[in-house]
């Protein structure tokens, strides 16, 4: 299995990643069922939601509350905050351009899994979340790995989108427009008090691999890819 993750983030004791589509489409439950099996880890300790472009943040803090959401309908919400992580329990997210977001702190304590799309990152997503962790507690080292998520390269965009971003990620090239969407991440992350330095956004671009990812953009199939965060 090959698996796209942050060696920092593994260090932590933390588990996570963003799988290649050589594991298949992970909108089919089978295919997920069968990727968590090979990694060991539990399914039904997998929380899930409904991903809706939002700024909803859903706090995870005891396992009675990973299971409420287990048992109940998927709620509406972007991003799983687990403060503290618990052990055995974990999150997914699914995506086919959009960025998954990780977020952990120095203690592999305290975790974040975000789905931000475009629409996300303008509603402050990424911002909104580290946020959340340090609320929580100022005192964190938090880090941030961005996985693969469609690039500059290929995310090109019409003015009323480019209108919605800064100008520092707004690249016009030959009467086109491109977004940047890892400057405005990384910038929103620092405003929020993560340092520059620990901000990693390696330049895998989903539209342009097409042998280790799904594209919405380039494919135009209802195909994903997971992302996924747990403690074992
Ligand atoms: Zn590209």
């Amino acid at each position: 299995m090959k698996i796209y993750t942050d060696q920092r983030l593994l260090r932590t004791g933390l588990v996570g990643g963003t799988i290649s589509r050589h594991s298949g489409n992970m909108r089919e439950l089978a295919c997920q069922q069968i990727a968590f099996d090979k990694l060991g880890i539990a399914p039904d300790h997998i929380l899930h939601f409904h991903q809706v472009h939002s700024d909803t943040i859903i706090p995870i803090a005891s396992t009675q509350q990973a299971q409420k959401y287990l048992s109940a309908a998927l709620a509406d919400a972007d991003a799983w905050m687990f403060s503290p992580c618990i052990a055995g329990w974990g999150a997914a997210i699914v995506t086919a351009d959009c960025v998954p977001l990780f977020v952990w702190d120095d203690t592999g304590t305290y975790a974040a899994l975000a789905h931000c799309g475009w629409r996300g990152v303008v509603k402050g997503l990424p911002e909104k979340t580290a946020r959340a962790l340090l609320t929580l507690n100022p005192k964190l080292h938090l880090n941030a790995w961005l996985g693969p998520h469609i690039q500059a390269c290929c995310f090109e965009v019409q003015e009323d989108v480019a209108a919605q971003f800064p100008p520092e990620c707004i690249i016009r090239h030959e009467n086109k427009i491109f977004i940047d969407l890892n400057i405005e991440i990384k910038r929103q992350l620092t405003e929020a008090g993560i340092p520059a330095k620990r901000i990693q956004a390696p330049y895998y671009c989903t539209c342009t691999d097409k042998e280790n990812f799904f594209s919405w953009r380039r494919d135009h199939e209802k195909n994903l890819l997971l992302s996924f965060l747990y403690k074992p």
